[in-house]
């Protein structure tokens, strides 16, 4: 790799770093707490369509998420009905007593989120729960 090539890629990574932030900034401003157990601290910006397969920092392809729901999101272990929003959990997280208690319940989407763009999102995140659950 090139100077030039390292730089680019060093800037890249500085605005979409900033970029990052200002995601999880937003959405914690219309969230406030985490949508599955709704604890308020620490919470970060998840995506949902993961920002590898596409660059975009879209609130829409967001949700706000404790560190540890947005470990266990990103590993499918639960995702959200993209028609009802209710929570599934993977049978792992059924059996867990701590878990379970998430099961069957709806989450909460704030008024200015795109509620369309958000349910495409999670239909994505849901066929791959699907996927997953089926090994
Ligand atoms: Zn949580």
């Amino acid at each position: 790799m090139s100077i030039t090539e390292m730089k680019m890629m060093l800037n890249m990574d500085a605005r979409n770093s900033t970029k990052q932030r200002e995601f999880a900034k937003k959405l914690h401003e219309l969230y406030k707490t985490c949508v599955i157990c709704g604890i308020s601290i620490p919470v970060e910006g998840a995506h949902i369509v993961p920002w590898c397969d596409r660059e975009e920092f879209d609130i829409d392809n967001g949700l706000l998420m404790c560190n540890n729901h947005h470990a266990l999101f990103d590993r499918f272990l639960f995702t959200i009905d993209p028609n009802t929003l209710i929570i599934k959990l993977s049978n792992e997280m059924n059996e867990d007593k701590h878990h379970k208690v998430y099961k069957n319940k709806i989450i909460c989407v704030p008024k200015e989120i795109n509620l369309d763009n958000l349910k495409n999102n999670l239909s994505s995140h849901y066929d791959k729960f699907t996927m997953h659950s089926d090994k």
